[in-house]
């Protein structure tokens, strides 16, 4: 435990201090934590930041799935072609056939390797382990291990750098982008995506939606705290889009059930460890049955939420702001 939101210096997004209102959420494993909610800009963070040696804690074998690939194979067919289609999106948001791409917690790369070929040069930050172990098998990938930090490439080397639902994960996140800024070449693009909190999803499920994940998601994000965490590090948004049918319909459907069965996220650990996840068998075969309603239900409600500005994502594709250069 390395520091009590309460004595924190702030909200790193605005600077307020914490207020008192607390969520409290109960993880998959049955221990709850509780987030803090910043009066200033709404950002939601742990109580209690843990340490490094905690959150290596959170993540088992199973976050990253087993064996080669993260989720059974028709599921990662689907996921391939959504990474795909990200990848000429950020190829069309940067305006340029190619040029140097830095993802930052690239997973298991295959992103990246879209990129590549687009005809992109590419480098990836990932922390040791599984999805580490994977994206080192595409070759052409410039790989390091560990965290995003100043230093670990040369200022101005990239001319667009992503960060896919990785912001969440870290105890500083206006560090993080703090080295992106420095790492984008002028007149280059960041493109950062979170799970949103101003999702339909997360304001009627609250605690119990998919997307918050407890302990994983140190933060919870919305569009006032990550906008103002943007400009902080030295961004201006060009750009914000809230879709994410990869996320939402599962997302969605998790939620509903959720405030049914326990243990939390079953039907998506039942799907990512394609059955062997710890639960009552009465449970996980109960889930299973209602999927079948609930994941069309799950895809047309994502299409509204979304078509009314509040999807189950917040994508903010930004530059450099013009008189900054990552200042406070
Ligand atoms: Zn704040």
């Amino acid at each position: 435990m390395s520091e009590e939101a309460s004595g924190a210096p702030g909200c790193p997004a605005c600077g307020a201090a914490w207020g008192n209102e607390v969520m409290a959420c109960t993880a998959s494993d049955g221990r709850e934590f509780r987030y803090g909610r910043c009066p200033g800009c709404g950002l939601y963070r742990l109580t209690t930041l843990p340490g490094p040696a905690e959150i290596a804690g959170f993540y088992d074998a199973a976050y990253y799935g087993a064996g080669e690939r993260k989720f059974p194979a028709l599921m990662d067919q689907v996921r391939n072609l959504f990474l795909r289609r990200r990848a000429t999106r950020v190829a069309g948001w940067a305006g340029r056939a190619a040029g140097r791409a830095l993802d930052v917690g690239c997973g298991d790369g295959r992103f990246l390797g879209h990129m590549q070929g687009l005809g992109w040069q590419v480098a990836g930050t990932e922390l040791p382990g599984a999805a580490f172990d994977r994206a080192q098998k595409i070759p052409g990938i410039q790989l390091k291990a560990g965290t995003l930090t100043g230093g670990l490439f040369p200022p101005a080397s990239f001319d667009a750098i992503t960060i896919w639902h990785v912001l969440e994960h870290v105890p500083d996140p206006l560090a993080m982008l703090r080295a992106c800024r420095e790492l984008l070449a002028p007149g280059g693009l960041l493109v950062v995506e979170v799970p949103n909190t101003d999702s339909w999803q997360n304001q009627l499920a609250g605690p119990l939606a998919f997307n918050v994940d407890p302990p994983r998601h140190l933060y919870q994000f919305g569009p006032e705290s990550l906008g103002r965490l943007l400009a902080r590090a030295g961004f201006s948004i060009r750009r914000r889009e809230t879709s994410s049918l990869e996320m939402g319909v599962i997302g969605a459907a998790q939620s509903v059930m959720n405030g049914l069965i326990k243990p939390r996220d079953l039907f998506y650990d039942l799907l990512r460890s394609r059955g062997k996840c710890p639960g009552a068998p009465a449970a996980k075969w109960i889930s299973l049955l209602l999927a079948v309603p609930l994941v069309p239900a799950g895809l047309l409600f994502t299409v509204a939420e979304t078509l009314a500005g509040h999807g189950p994502a917040l994508r903010l594709i930004c530059e450099g702001a013009a008189n900054s250069s990552g200042g406070s």
